[in-house]
């Protein structure tokens, strides 16, 4: 962060698992604020999507005013992080979503709601991220990745660098200063993707 300033990251609080985000956020040294109207975007260095209910978040994005202004800090380059339902918001493609869902198409993937199917709701894995960031730690010890009810990646554009693969399957992205992840970094104590995207705010 320039001048050495606690960097201020947005946490979209309409629905779902904001507050862990926030907890994990501040242990990396980044003031947060959640996010449900549109007055809390201003001075934002970046904004975090948090895993829930897609459908329902998309609804409350309309309803709040959300939606308009945040697709446009969105384009803008605010740096963003998406988790679960949050990568399904920022994906192009959405399947299996409901017809009316809206998403911000700032990533090019595609990405099925529920795609690892009911038999398998819920499931934990240990996830390698090779390349080696130093400074978040990464590429040493291998994450422990929570999946709820998760979106399953079906197909990813040449912009969009897949840092993480699950059964060869990509559950970790990045496009510039945007990233996605189809499980919950926020509900394990391990916060080295936090540290990752707040080297981007
Ligand atoms: N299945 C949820 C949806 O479609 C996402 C689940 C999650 O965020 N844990 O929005």
């Amino acid at each position: 962060m320039p001048g050495g300033r606690r960097p201020l990251v947005g946490v979209l609080a309409l629905q779902g698992a904001f507050a862990a985000h926030q907890r994990a956020l501040e242990s990396c040294a980044a003031d947060t604020r959640q996010v449900r109207l549109p007055d809390d975007l201003d001075g934002l260095d970046g904004l975090v999507m948090p895993g829930g209910e897609s459908t329902t978040m998309s609804r409350l994005l309309t309803t709040s005013g959300l939606f308009e202004p945040i697709g446009e800090r969105i384009e803008d380059g605010l740096a963003v992080f998406g988790t679960c339902a949050g990568m399904i918001l920022l994906a192009r493609d959405v399947l299996d979503g409901r017809p009316d869902q809206r998403s911000f198409a700032a990533i090019d993937i595609a990405v099925r709601r529920n795609g690892y199917g009911r038999q398998i709701d819920s499931f934990e894995a240990d996830i390698d991220v090779p390349g080696t960031d130093r400074e978040a730690g990464i590429g040493t010890v291998p994450f422990h990745a929570v999946f709820i009810r998760a979106p399953k990646v079906e197909s990813v554009g040449p912009s969009v660098t897949v840092l993480a693969e699950h059964d060869g399957v990509p559950v970790l992205a990045r496009s510039g200063r945007m990233f996605v992840a189809s499980f919950h970094p926020e509900l394990t104590p391990d916060h080295r993707l936090h540290s990752l995207f707040l080297q981007e705010v």
